[in-house]
């Protein structure tokens, strides 16, 4: 549990601050980087455990905290509003967090357990949380000719979707570069949109890097009986601009077996190939990074005094039995709290199974588990019915499911993973089998 500390102000906004090197806290207490999923729920956890410090809250994004999933989804469709914020402004007031929007932190200093931010203003830490999450990950620049083509755009935050929704107009024609989850996401909201849909893929199936081959060639189908134009195993060699602005008027791929080359004419391009881990910062602090800012199951670093949660971190799995680096929202939240506890001083260990979402038309595909390494598959109903999980075990014990429109066999199977307990197939593969009745409860995911 923390000290009582004085009441810090509220700060809708700090990028206008002139304050250079003033040590602003005085009675310094915890300190997040980075105000997403994972810093949003970090905050939120230390009041919830009665921390009364100082919390102050770093973003470097100018809009309060905002739900990133519905940026491919429901936030493209939308004709205008908001986003989804995380917690209503209010929220941050109420539980006394300093949210400072729109400016980055630029260097930690350990030694004197400071932050220096973009604005010059320097910040005072007892501990700290990062939560940075990543970026996305840019095409040579060497494709552009030091154009900045305005109908290319990528995806991660409000801005980007911004962007994209003001062009996302039916009849016209987009180009998707990447088949994960983002790139198909963006495919089914343009096309339900009415616009014409490419979808180039460099690996020989959709959803590669986090799917079994069935699940591949279901959610192929999928897009393509709504007139979407896939093409896998191609690589984009570069693109056509105008003669005016630069614009991209078409993309050139290279077909990787036969190597023929190929221009698809365009209106706007989406380019979906990845995220990066936002490490930066620790680095330069000196922080242990591998490909990630590695903490340990209590999501402290190598620092005692930092911890770190979300997509920016690398981080041991006790059921999957590895070190991981996950992107998505159940980790970020869930390790959040551990974080948040650790912080305090709080026994806690993160030991979740897993889990991912995706809204794609009208099928919501729910995945638990790693598939990687498994040795069998078991289908429960149907790829026609539109409705059917597919089970993979290894060595007899469940490691993952995927689920398209199935959410109870989902929630059964999230209990069952890593449980060392063996799983008759047979059940399995049966419908009217309910696999809740095989798992057991599984204790909470923050193991205090
Ligand atoms: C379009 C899209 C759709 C997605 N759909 C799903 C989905 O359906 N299901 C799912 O589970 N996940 C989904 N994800 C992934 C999910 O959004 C991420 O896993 C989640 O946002 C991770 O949260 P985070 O807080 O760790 O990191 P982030 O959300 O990346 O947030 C990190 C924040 O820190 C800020 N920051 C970084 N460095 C600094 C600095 N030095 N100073 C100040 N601020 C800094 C960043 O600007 C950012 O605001 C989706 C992501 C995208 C982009």
């Amino acid at each position: 549990m923390g000290r009582a500390h004085p009441r810090p102000q509220h700060r809708a906004s700090d990028s206008h601050r002139t304050c250079v090197n003033e040590d602003v806290s005085a009675d310094d207490g915890i300190v997040i980087i980075g105000a997403s999923h994972a810093g949003v729920e970090i905050a939120v956890s230390l009041r919830q455990r009665h921390y009364a410090g100082p919390i102050t809250l770093i973003s470097d994004e100018p809009s309060l905290p905002y739900h990133r999933p519905p940026l491919s989804k429901a936030y493209l469709a939308a004709t205008g509003g908001k986003p989804q914020w995380l917690r209503p402004e209010a929220t941050y007031t109420a539980a006394r967090i300093d949210l400072v929007l729109g400016v980055a932190a630029v260097r930690i200093d350990r030694a004197h357990k400071r932050i220096e931010l973009a604005n010059g203003r320097i910040i005072a830490y007892r501990k700290l949380a990062l939560a940075t999450g990543a970026r996305i990950r840019r095409l040579p620049a060497t494709l552009f000719d030091a154009l900045h083509p305005n109908n290319l755009h990528y995806l991660r935050s409000e801005a980007d979707a911004l962007a994209l929704r003001g062009q996302l107009v039916a009849g016209r024609r987009l180009v998707v570069v990447g088949a994960g989850y983002v790139g198909l996401e963006v495919a089914a909201s343009a096309a339900k949109a009415g616009l014409k849909v490419t979808v180039l893929e460099a690996m020989p199936r959709v959803l590669a890097r986090v799917t079994g081959s069935l699940m591949s060639s279901f959610y192929e189908e999928v897009h393509q009986s709504r007139g979407v134009v896939i093409k896998k195993d191609v690589i984009v060699e570069g693109f056509k601009f105008n003669d005016d602005g630069g614009d991209v008027a078409a993309v050139r791929y290279k077909h990787q077996a036969s190597g023929e080359v190929i221009d698809v004419p365009c209106d706007l391009v989406v380019v979906g190939i990845g995220v990066t881990p936002n490490v930066e910062l620790a680095k330069d602090a000196g922080l242990r990074v591998d490909d990630g800012i590695v903490v340990d199951v209590t999501a402290l670093t190598s620092d005692a005094d930092i911890v770190a949660a979300g997509d920016c971190t690398r981080h041991p799995n006790v059921i999957v039995g590895r070190q991981l680096r996950l992107e998505s929202v159940q980790n970020a939240v869930e390790q959040a709290r551990v974080a948040a506890a650790t912080l305090l001083g709080i026994d806690a260990s993160y030991r979740a199974v897993p889990w991912f979402w995706s809204d794609q038309y009208d099928m919501k595909l729910q995945m638990a588990g790693l598939s990687d390494g498994h040795d069998q598959t078991v289908l429960r109903g149907t790829k026609e019915s539109g409705s059917f999980a597919v089970f993979y075990l290894k060595a007899g014990r469940l490691i993952a499911i995927d689920a398209v429109n199935r959410p109870k066999e989902f929630m059964a199977c999230r209990r069952l993973i890593g449980l060392d307990v063996d799983i008759d197939c047979k059940a399995l593969a049966d419908s009217d089998v309910d696999l809740a009745q095989l798992a057991a409860p599984r204790e909470s995911t923050v193991d205090v």
